[in-house]
């Protein structure tokens, strides 16, 4: 054992204060791959959180202890004395966790299997994340309700954890944490929803859309995260303000044992068809009832007030049901499906001005039955919301591209 240097980012130091030198090359590779985080707390080490003062207050721990002495953590493993100050051999620890693994009474705790595993998934994840560049950040659109949940299920450390999952980051330099938040808890009445409620839901969208929009225009951001939780027709109604010349990612509300946020992983692509359900000559009235989460009972809706054609749009060999569209794929089957129609509904219906929505739908496809329609092309969207306790679906809003 050395006695000097005592301290300093190439010393490895032992239960009783003994300190070695660790060659610089491989003290270096240590604490580069891990960041300089600590591996089990991930407190970074260069500097002294508290004074802020440039310290380093990492140290170097040994898995398998540098000698067989009887004192020695986890010394007594076959590992030869001359590989335990090899960079394999290795963690860099906060003060605190040290003792703690090398404290006698913990050696089973930490055994060399336990603390390898650390090691290695601590460097793959510094690995990971210091390999996103500039162009991997996105910028987060979050929209909050009270409805389906709360709203924990979007924290600021939720919506980076799905970013991640996709090789991206989330980018709040831009304008603040909550410049891109719509709190629509604030709003009364979103369990009746009336009149009052929507004019008000929608010109809080509006407000923070066009702001986002602005900075697209000014080529700020390149790209868009949307985390969005509200009643349907609020969610359709964002699907039309949504700029595309901006690359924009729809992330769906997983269900489930999790609740958390993204794609799952190995989730089949379904696909999405249209029918004519009832289709008279001369009708005045289209009407599409979107089967995607669950049915829409034609009984809850109300009198159309002229002839209605009425069509259908769901999963081609699949009951609908709330975990239909869990991939991207699903989400863009369900998106084809949509404009198909759209495009027939030009055919058959020319001059609509509108058509009346009745959506059964997962968050992501409420988003993307606003996003298809076309600006100045397509008919204006009125949607309908359904009440949550009766069943029926009453006039929400309409919006157009
Ligand atoms: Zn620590």
């Amino acid at each position: 054992m050395t006695s000097s240097p005592k301290t300093g980012p190439n010393v490895a130091v032992d239960p009783d204060g003994a300190t070695r030198t660790i060659p610089e090359r491989v003290a270096r590779r240590v604490w580069v791959v891990a960041g300089g985080r600590c591996t089990f707390c991930n407190r970074y080490l260069l500097s002294e959180e508290h004074t802020g003062q440039p310290v380093a207050v990492g140290q170097l721990a040994h898995i398998v202890g540098w000698t067989t002495k009887d004192g020695s953590p986890r010394g007594s493993d076959p590992l030869p004395l001359d590989d335990r100050n090899l960079e394999d051999n290795l963690i860099l620890m906060c003060h605190d966790q040290h003792r703690v693994i090398d404290n006698r009474s913990l050696w089973d705790t930490y055994d060399t299997q336990t603390l390898r595993t650390f090691k290695h998934a601590h460097e793959r994840r510094i690995k990971q994340l210091t390999g996103l560049t500039e162009e991997d950040r996105s910028t987060v659109l979050r929209v909050v309700a009270h409805v389906h949940g709360t709203a924990t299920a979007l924290s600021t450390s939720n919506v980076a954890r799905t970013l991640l999952a996709d090789g991206r980051f989330p980018d709040y330099a831009l304008a603040g944490i909550d410049e891109f938040e719509v709190d629509l808890r604030r709003i009364p009445g979103e369990d009746t929803p009336g009149q009052g409620y929507w004019t008000s839901a929608l010109a809080h969208l509006r407000d923070s859309v066009d702001r986002l929009t602005a900075h697209v225009a000014r080529e700020k951001i390149h790209h868009v995260s949307l985390f969005s939780l509200a009643r349907v027709p609020l969610l359709v109604a964002l699907g039309t303000m949504l700029d595309d010349t901006v690359p924009t990612e729809i992330y769906p509300k997983r269900r489930g044992q999790d609740e958390g946020w993204g794609w799952t992983n190995g989730a089949p692509t379904v696909d999405f068809t249209h029918r004519a359900v009832d289709a008279p000559t001369g009708a005045a009235n289209v009407q599409v009832l979107f089967c995607v989460s669950g049915t829409v009972d034609p009984a809850r809706m109300p009198t159309a007030p002229a002839p209605a054609a009425r069509y259908e749009i769901r999963p081609v060999s699949a009951a609908p049901g709330p975990e239909l569209i869990a991939s991207r794929g699903s989400l863009d089957a369900f998106a084809s499906a949509w404009r198909t129609l759209l495009a027939e509904l030009e055919h058959t219906h020319p001059g609509l001005e509108s058509i009346d929505v009745f959506a059964a739908v997962p968050l992501s496809a409420a988003v993307a039955i606003g996003r298809v329609p076309m600006r100045a092309i397509h008919p204006r969207l009125r949607v309908f919301d359904r009440d949550t306790t009766s069943g029926t679906y009453q006039f929400a809003l309409e919006v157009g591209r």
